[in-house]
């Protein structure tokens, strides 16, 4: 067994399984496993050397590393990612986090005098298909509720996220291409006409912290922020 693969096992998985997104599930088949358990744990590594600040430093790093890989993209004529702040198709459906992220946005609302509609909150996850375990089993009927429910509640009027600098890893990665209009799925499954942008660098680092974070990742945004757990 390679060491890249006996860490990520030791310091990681810990017998659970691997926890693919991303470019990653569809390319792995075409990548050697040595150099996906070595980006992993390159990933991983980051994560947890960033001690108490580790989600700060990886929502930035993630920023930084879109910004760079935007940037090298545009520099060989590929188009940018249509997203921006207001740009919101995307904000109507279930959301995933970390309990860290969850922690920081009621800290960051407390802060900032952001309210949380905490009802909402609870209507939403009435549409959210749960084990025993209160873990989501991937079915949700989220366009069976009202127009109303189905948005986030960290939507402003505007259409621009209210948590914007605490918004989760999930809200970051999530580009699309051209048009804004494919954008919103129906009951989790995505358009297909949806023009993604899917970069492997980013998968990587969702993968190794939402395998670290496995536990509450499942328990989805609402749930963790309810404290239903
Ligand atoms: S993923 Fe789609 S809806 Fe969301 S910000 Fe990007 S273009 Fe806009
Ligand atoms: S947290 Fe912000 S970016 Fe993420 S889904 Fe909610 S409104 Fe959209």
């Amino acid at each position: 067994m390679g060491q890249d693969k006996r860490w990520m096992e030791e310091h990681v998985l810990k017998g659970e399984d691997l926890l693919l997104y991303g470019r990653l599930l569809e390319e792995m088949d075409e990548l050697p496993p040595e150099v996906i358990w070595k980006e992993l744990r390159a990933a991983a590594e980051a994560y947890l050397g960033g001690g108490k600040d580790r989600t700060r430093l990886v929502h930035q790093r993630v920023d930084e590393l879109i910004d760079a890989l935007v940037a090298r993209d545009h520099r060989f004529g590929y188009p940018s990612p249509f997203c921006h702040r207001g740009c919101a198709n995307c904000c109507h459906e279930l959301v995933y986090c970390t309990d860290e992220e969850a922690l920081r946005i009621h800290e960051h609302c407390a802060e900032e005098g952001i309210a949380i509609d905490y009802a909402k909150l609870a209507r939403q996850l009435e549409h959210v298909e749960t084990d025993g375990h209160l873990d989501h089993t991937g079915g949700t009927t989220w366009n069976d509720q009202e127009e109303a429910d189905q948005s986030c509640i960290f939507l402003g009027p505007d259409r621009a996220c209210r948590i914007w600098l605490e918004r989760p890893l999930v809200c970051r990665v999530h580009l699309a291409e051209q048009t804004d209009r494919h954008c919103r799925p129906h009951n989790g499954v995505e358009n297909p006409e949806a023009l993604g942008i899917s970069y492997i660098e980013l998968s990587y680092i969702l993968s190794a912290v939402f395998m670290v974070h496995r536990d509450s990742v499942k328990k989805t945004l609402g749930r963790l922020l309810l404290g239903k757990n």
